[in-house]
């Protein structure tokens, strides 16, 4: 297992953005597979060790990952900046799955339209009342301010 799928998706793309805008103050390799440095975050700069070779023995010293077993952002930001060609990986996959996520949207909302123009008037009828009496009050609300003049007096 590799550090960066080892650690939660939230900590590799805060530590993505550590390493982007810089926040390696000092990298150094110090033995096959293991690096050290120092990364800023939050006006303090913490002491990071990372093994690839064993993930689990990476460590730092903030609050996060302190004692713990935790790969944290400081680790992710230092092991992108040793190795950038897996930052630059990774990023390219962030972009990727955005990419295909807003296809899939476009895609079921064009479906979505398709099926609401193909409804006849009777089941239009069932469908909004549906959405309006099981829907959010807010919803419920602004259709009868906008639609239903007896509301208003
Ligand atoms: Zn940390």
């Amino acid at each position: 297992m590799s550090l960066i799928s080892l650690a939660s998706f939230e900590s590799v793309w805060r530590g993505y953005e550590y390493y982007r805008d810089y926040h390696v103050i000092h990298a150094a390799q110090t033995e096959d597979d293991s690096f050290s440095g120092i990364v800023s975050g939050h006006g303090q700069s913490y002491q990071v060790y990372v093994n690839t070779a064993h993930p689990r023995k990476s460590h730092c010293n903030c609050p996060h990952a302190a004692g713990r077993r935790t790969i944290c952002k400081h680790m992710v930001a230092l092991y992108f900046c040793v190795f950038p060609d897996e930052a630059e990986n990774y990023y390219d996959q962030v972009i990727a799955a955005e990419e295909e996520a807003e296809r899939l949207q476009e895609k079921t909302e064009k479906a979505l339209i398709r099926h609401v123009r193909s409804m006849t008037k009777p089941e239009l009828e069932q469908a909004l009342l549906q959405l309006l009496l099981e829907g959010p009050e807010w919803q419920y609300d602004r259709f009868l301010r906008e639609n239903v003049d007896e509301y208003l007096e």
